[in-house]
C-alpha cells in the first residue's frame, strides 16, 4: 500500500483541498512553495501514464478544477503543473503556484510551513473551490 493510499484510506493524516470519489487533491508535504498540492487517483497505479483513458481523462479535469481554486487562493502568475513520481510509487500531479520558472526546479530546498499556516492555505483553497 503507497503512503498515498493510506491518506486515502485515512490511515495517516493528510491537508485535503477536494476529493471526489475517484480524486483527491491535499498539500504536498515538502512543498516548494505555498500551496503545493498533489492530485491523485484513489486508485493505486504507479505510472500515470499506465492509467486506464478514463481515469487519467477524469483526472486531468479533476486537476484543472483544482488548479481553478488554488489559482485563487493563492496569489501567483500561473500553476505549474510537474509529473515527476520518482519518491512514490502512486500516479500524482504536482500543481505549483508559481511565479518564476525556478518555482518549479524540484533540486530546491523544500519549505517548511506551521500546522496552522498549512491549515490556513487548505481553508483558503477549500474557499476557492466552493466558489
Ligand atoms: P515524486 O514521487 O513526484 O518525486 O514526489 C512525491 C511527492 O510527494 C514529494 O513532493 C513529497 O514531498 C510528497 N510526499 C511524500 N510523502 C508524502 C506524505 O506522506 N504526505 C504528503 N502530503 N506528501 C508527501
Amino acid at each position: 500500500m503507497t503512503i498515498f493510499s493510506k491518506i486515502v484510506a485515512g490511515e495517516i493524516p493528510a491537508y485535503k483541498v477536494a476529493e471526489t470519489v475517484e480524486f483527491l487533491a491535499f498539500l504536498d508535504i515538502n512543498p516548494l512553495a505555498e500551496g503545493h498540492v498533489l492530485v491523485i487517483p484513489k486508485k493505486e497505479i504507479d505510472y500515470l501514464f499506465d492509467l486506464d483513458d478514463e481515469t487519467y481523462a477524469g483526472l486531468q479535469i479533476f486537476a484543472k478544477i483544482v488548479a481553478t481554486g488554488l489559482r485563487k487562493a493563492i496569489p501567483c502568475k500561473r500553476i505549474g503543473v510537474a509529473v515527476i513520481g520518482l519518491e512514490v510509487p502512486h500516479a500524482h500531479i504536482h500543481l505549483i503556484p508559481m511565479n518564476n520558472v525556478s518555482d518549479l526546479n524540484f533540486s530546491r530546498p523544500k519549505l517548511s510551513f506551521t500546522p496552522e499556516q498549512l491549515e490556513a492555505t487548505t481553508e483558503r483553497i477549500k474557499d476557492a473551490l466552493r466558489i
